[in-house]
């Protein structure tokens, strides 16, 4: 099925009007996306370091674009992404070199990067670690997407007793110097030209996995906009984080429950960290059947105590994730 970028505009204004965005903001995202354009869409590499690649699954579970094709090739001109690109080896290599070169894409990182044994737990080519090729791509990048909990805050892989050293975007970003460091094993392109410091505006889109809302929003946002979405101290949209999952919780003000499975009890006494995390699942929901329908259910709903999955203390500051007798009573 052949997609116009007409569209493309009517997916991306439900998502629009999930962020908020009124009739201007809609006009901005209908210039944004130039209905008369034949060009490429937003120019994107997408980096993963320690991932278990499940935020790239939650964004190919987004359901405002009929086929991923067209999310990838229109929408987003993806020139770089290790597990949907078709290119592999010296081709994708060369391909994400090449937007690298054109310069003004956002660079998307998922993932933890780790820092231990010189970078090298982790590499995404010969030569380049996750941490050489987060400073590296960067460095010319418009705009830094840190996709799922790990790239926001260090996620899971920095979980205590973290032995490879994984740090967030952020915290790699912040040991950018300018210059070729001395931790780093750079290829030999790195060697002949030294990446400046980065000044992209950096958004955070913590989630275990993020919601692709999360992720088409923040990037609808930037196309109508031309700038970063309002973020609160901790870098993430406030369109998206602005509120607790307790304060819209729909088992708020029920009984607590004394166990798991006892039915539409709140589950605060079981270790839910609902009312300290930030996120608007309880009112978008997860797996949505149709572009503007909420999804079915979310983890309390689901029920399952809420692990606080988008907060930067997550996982360390969220343990135990549950506590209390077990289903049953065993
Ligand atoms: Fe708040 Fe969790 Fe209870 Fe819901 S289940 S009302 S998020 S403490």
């Amino acid at each position: 099925m052949d997609l116009t970028r007409r569209d493309i505009l009517k997916a991306s204004t439900v998502v629009a009007a999930g962020l908020g965005l009124q009739s201007a903001g809609v006009l901005k995202l209908e210039r944004a996306f130039g209905l008369e354009s034949t060009a490429g869409g937003l120019s994107v590499i997408w980096i993963q370091g320690q991932s278990c690649s499940g935020c790239s699954v939650s964004l190919l579970n987004s359901i405002y674009y009929d086929t991923i094709d067209h999310l990838l090739t229109s929408t987003l001109d993806l020139n770089y992404h290790p597990t949907i690109m078709a290119a592999a080896g010296r081709t994708a290599q060369a391909a994400a070199q090449a937007a690298y070169a054109r310069g003004n894409y956002v660079l998307v990182v998922e993932g933890a990067i780790p820092t231990g044994a010189n970078g090298n737990y982790c590499t995404i080519w010969d030569g380049m670690t996750a941490q050489t090729a987060v400073r590296r791509y960067a460095s010319r990048a418009s705009y830094i997407v840190a996709a799922g909990a790990c790239a926001s805050f260090g996620g899971m892989a920095g979980g205590s007793p973290n032995p490879t050293g994984a740090k967030s975007v952020k915290a790699i970003l912040a040991q950018q110097t300018g210059g070729r460091h001395s931790d780093d094993h750079e290829s030999d392109e790195d060697h002949a030209s030294t990446p400046p410091a980065f000044s992209a505006p950096l958004v955070n889109l913590p989630g275990c996995p993020v919601h692709p809302d999360w992720i088409v929003g923040t990037i609808a946002y930037i196309l109508a906009n031309g700038k970063a979405p309002s973020l609160d101290a901790n870098g993430r949209p406030t369109d998206f984080y602005a509120e607790t999952v307790h304060s819209h919780c729909p088992l708020l003000g029920s009984v607590e429950a004394t166990t798991l499975g006892e039915g539409f009890h709140c589950l605060r006494g079981l270790g839910c960290h609902g009312p300290t995390t930030y996120a608007d699942c309880p009112s978008r929901k997860w797996n949505s059947p149709a572009a503007g329908t909420p999804g079915v259910s979310w983890c309390v709903l689901a029920g399952s105590p809420c692990i606080g999955c988008t907060e930067p203390t997550f996982p360390d500051g969220m343990s135990p994730f549950y506590f209390g007798p077990r289903v049953g009573g065993a």
